[in-house]
């Protein structure tokens, strides 16, 4: 969808969450008439889709792809560039590790370039208890704020928002009016349902969190290795809240709230920033909400292909071009950007 001459086409983005309106917004920058559909759009707190309940930092993962770094670059500077709005904030963050006692990979890490100050904590600044520490400065945003900013942009520009779940890719290259140039899957989960996919390597990571209030939080803060092999991390937001976190549930589906789970994740926070209740203990500090949340993965990884289908509905057989964007996990903010910017360049 790289050309201009395309530009007065109608696409039909299916999906709300972050990458489907960051696509929609891409391409109705570009100059296509875009519709977006989606059974869950920004401002609804279903938990059949991921894009509320995240962190949300940028944070690459060790062990991702070449093309999740470059997703990942696009999408840090994006992000920042949107700092003076006030929906995107700087980050101070600190990493530390009670078990890990090499963190020299912190020397090569790809986004040493895009983040300068990333660097290992020397041993003799550690805290009691840990064997390593890295810090850098990164962003952080709510997806309370950020979700709805993306709609207004995308309302701004004359896209089309259309609230209506999908059966398949065929309904939706035939339910706007006049011929479809292109459909966009950016359905997350609901690629494993959707008729013309059915992608069995969709997987849900659960992830359990608490947001609590805390607006005199200065840093984020990242600890793995307590006693029982959980982890936590500790995502200041610019809207004063901070995230809680959490679990990496690969393949579970339960989105219920676990008591035990939460009490947990006070505790670890506290233990690792006790400045979260100003020292009053992990029982006292202000609990917003408890929530789950599915990570939209994929084994194998994000899927970001173009395909030609056949589709009959509503007219006479034509080709239709998809361009598939779902999968990626518990990365979508940090490669929202790049992502659409790949959706189209396909
Ligand atoms: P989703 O947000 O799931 O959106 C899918 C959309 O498709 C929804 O609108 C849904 O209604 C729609 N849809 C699905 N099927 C159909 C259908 N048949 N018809 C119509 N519509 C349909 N990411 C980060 O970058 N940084 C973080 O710090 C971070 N922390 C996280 C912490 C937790 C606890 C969790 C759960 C996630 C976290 N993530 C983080 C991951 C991030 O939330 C996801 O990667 C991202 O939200 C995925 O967005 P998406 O648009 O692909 O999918």
């Amino acid at each position: 969808m790289s050309s201009s001459s395309f530009s007065s086409q109608k696409v039909v983005v299916i999906g709300g969450g972050v990458v489907g309106c960051t696509s929609a917004l891409i391409l109705a920058q570009r100059g296509y008439d875009v519709t977006l559909v989606a059974r869950d759009l920004p401002g609804d707190q279903s938990q059949g889709w991921a894009s509320p309940w995240a962190g949300a930092n940028w944070h690459s993962f060790p062990g991702s792809s070449s093309q999740v770094h470059a997703w990942e670059r696009i999408a840090y500077l994006k992000l920042k560039s949107l700092i003076p709005t006030g929906i995107v904030q700087t980050l101070p963050w600190v990493s530390y590790s009670k078990t890990a006692d090499d963190n020299s990979y912190i020397d090569s890490a790809w986004y040493n370039d895009l983040i300068p100050d990333h660097k290992t904590l020397p041993k003799s600044e550690l805290p009691n208890g840990y064997l390593t520490g890295s810090s850098l400065t990164t962003l952080s945003l709510a997806p309370a704020t950020y979700l709805p900013w993306l709609l207004t942009q995308l309302n701004n520009l004359g896209v089309k928002i259309i609230r209506r779940k999908v059966e398949s890719l065929e309904e939706a290259a035939s339910f706007v009016a006049g011929n479809v140039h292109c459909v966009v899957n950016a359905t997350g989960l609901g690629a494993a349902s959707l008729g013309g996919v059915m992608d069995e390597e969709c997987m849900p990571i659960r992830g359990q969190t608490v947001l609590a209030r805390a607006p005199w939080l200065t840093y984020g803060l990242s600890v793995d290795g307590f006693k029982d092999g959980t982890f936590v991390y500790i995502i200041p937001r610019p809207d004063g809240n901070v995230i809680l976190g959490g679990t990496m549930d690969v393949g579970s589906w339960d989105t219920s709230i676990h008591q035990e789970t939460t009490e947990r994740i006070l505790k670890n926070a506290y233990e690792s920033m006790p400045e979260l209740s100003k020292g009053q203990g992990w029982e006292k500090i202000e609990i917003v909400s408890s929530n789950v949340g599915l990570r939209p993965a994929r084994r194998g990884g994000a899927r970001m292909e173009l395909e030609v289908v056949k589709v009959k509905k509503g007219g006479p057989e034509r080709k239709v071009g998809v361009v598939h964007a779902y999968g990626i996990g518990p990365a979508g903010y940090q490669s929202s950007w790049g992502m659409a910017e790949n959706v189209g360049d396909l």
